[in-house]
């Protein structure tokens, strides 16, 4: 499982800023998709092979009494309870003040790693300034520059070998397809998903048991339906309770952004009667970004009227563009119904994410596609196709090597996209194309 990484600091210490430096990696994939929310506080990042999580918390206030500050000193115990390691920001320049010492206040007394970091440090004079720092109890403060990258790679060293077991994980096995479909149930709180898992499961002969957990807490649970074997993975948002199971109250986004990680495809569930809020949009993108095969279902159409339904339908095919790829189901938990054909969509969803595309079909239809339709030129350039081949799965990457594919027109790619899915009935899951020009 991902390690989660919070940055903690008041406010104006360069907690965004390094936000956006830990999390870069990922970006040019998010905002390739219209419509997507930009204001997030939570990211992947990725060091070498090792990825993790990391969550902007606001300005901390720990002492908070009231209003916006205390909802937000609520907000960041909780990121830092959900957390492997915390990255504690304070501003080299500012020195240290009051505010800094409540926060050093309530992180040693929770004993989580820690990493004390002071940014805005380009051009000092390391060490003599920044001996104040000392006086946090924190151990020693390690000088970065948020804004120019200075000491940023260090951090994070630091911050992931301070996490304990993590180097002994799993270092990227490439998995073998078990015919088990591991299942995320994902949604906003009071959309139905325990409503719709008890349904399900209730119907069928469950074969249910506890997985020893691993590690850090997770729970799955394993049943059968038709002859197909999945694993329900839990998101925190639901849990079981003997035999039924039930939302818990706190949403934990750390939770849903680590099952859907660990699943091969996500549900994801609306709520009809609040059309596609905010929270809906963001969570969709937590699933687009971690590339996982996805099936969309609208839960409590029971409960709107004729011009209820034309309005959410407007608002999905708007605000959830780019997941365009996904079935998308109309159903009702409570009354049961329309819940059978969502599980041929997941099995779909699953066996289009795990689809493997031999390198002459892929280079037979790549040709196919140019002699149909050859890319433009692009100033001096002509982009030149030569073969393709798979270059993963889950979701799907299909690698084009040629020459000048720098210059590939993005509604080429589209057009190419189009073509792979149609023949390879990809249906569910992303499909990621990657060029790669020799010379
Ligand atoms: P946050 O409120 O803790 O998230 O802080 P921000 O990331 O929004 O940064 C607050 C201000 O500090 C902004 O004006 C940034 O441009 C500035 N800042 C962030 N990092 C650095 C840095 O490394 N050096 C300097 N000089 N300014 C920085
Ligand atoms: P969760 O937090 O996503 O697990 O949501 P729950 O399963 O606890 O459901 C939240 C509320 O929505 C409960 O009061 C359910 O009875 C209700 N609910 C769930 N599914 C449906 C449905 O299909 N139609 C209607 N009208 N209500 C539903």
């Amino acid at each position: 499982m991902k390690p989660v990484i919070a940055l903690v600091g008041r406010p104006n210490v360069g907690k965004s800023t390094l936000f956006n430096r830990l999390t870069s990696s990922r970006d040019a994939i998010v905002a390739d998709f219209a419509g997507l929310t930009r204001d997030r506080h939570y990211g992947n990042g990725k060091s070498g092979k090792q990825e993790y999580i990391v969550i902007d918390t606001g300005g901390f206030e720990p002492t908070a009494e009231s209003g916006i500050y205390k909802e937000m000193a609520k907000q960041t115990r909780q990121a830092v309870a959900e957390s492997d390691v915390v990255i504690f920001v304070v501003d080299a320049r500012a020195g240290v003040n009051a505010q800094d010492h409540e926060i050093a206040k309530y992180l040693r007394r929770l004993g989580k790693p820690t990493v004390l970091v002071a940014n805005k440090a380009e051009g000092m004079t390391q060490g003599l300034q920044l001996v104040e720092f000392f006086e946090l109890g924190l151990g020693e403060v390690v000088p970065v520059s948020g804004a120019h990258g200075q000491g940023v790679r260090s951090m994070l060293d630091l911050a992931l070998e301070s996490i304990p077991g993590l180097a002994e994980e799993d270092e990227e096995a490439v998995e073998a397809d078990t015919g088990v479909i591991r299942l995320a149930v994902a949604g906003r709180p009071n959309v139905g998903k325990s409503t719709l898992i008890n349904a399900w499961l209730g119907e069928e002969r469950l074969v249910a048991f506890d997985l020893p957990g691993t590690t850090r807490d997770t729970i799955s649970v394993p049943f059968e339906r038709g002859g197909q074997k999945y694993e329900l993975i839990d998101t925190a948002g639901i849990r079981r309770k003997g035999r039924v199971f039930e939302a818990i109250e706190k949403f934990s986004v750390v939770k849903t952004l680590q099952a859907i990680e660990n699943a091969h495809v996500v549900l994801l569930v609306l709520d009809a009667t609040q059309g596609v809020t905010d929270q809906d949009a963001h969570i969709a993108g937590y699933i687009l970004e971690s590339g996982r095969a996805v099936v969309l279902a609208i839960n409590k159409w029971d409960a709107v009227d004729a011009y209820q339904r034309e309005q959410i339908e407007r608002q999905i095919e708007t605000r959830l563009a780019f997941l365009k790829f996904a079935s998308l189901h109309l159903i009702s938990a409570q009354k049961r119904q329309g819940l059978g054909p969502v599980w041929k969509s997941i099995a779909q969803a699953h066996a289009s994410a795990m689809r493997k595309m031999s390198t002459p079909v892929l280079t037979r239809l790549l040709m196919e596609a140019v002699a149909f339709q050859a890319p433009t030129r692009s100033g001096m350039f002509r982009p030149k196709m030569r073969y393709a081949h798979q270059g993963g799965m889950n979701p799907p990457v299909i690698v084009i090597h040629g020459n000048s594919l720098e210059h590939v027109p993005d509604a080429y790619t589209r057009f190419l996209e189009g073509r792979f899915r149609k023949a390879f009935d990809l249906v569910g899951t992303p499909l990621r194309i990657e060029y790669k020009t020799s010379e």
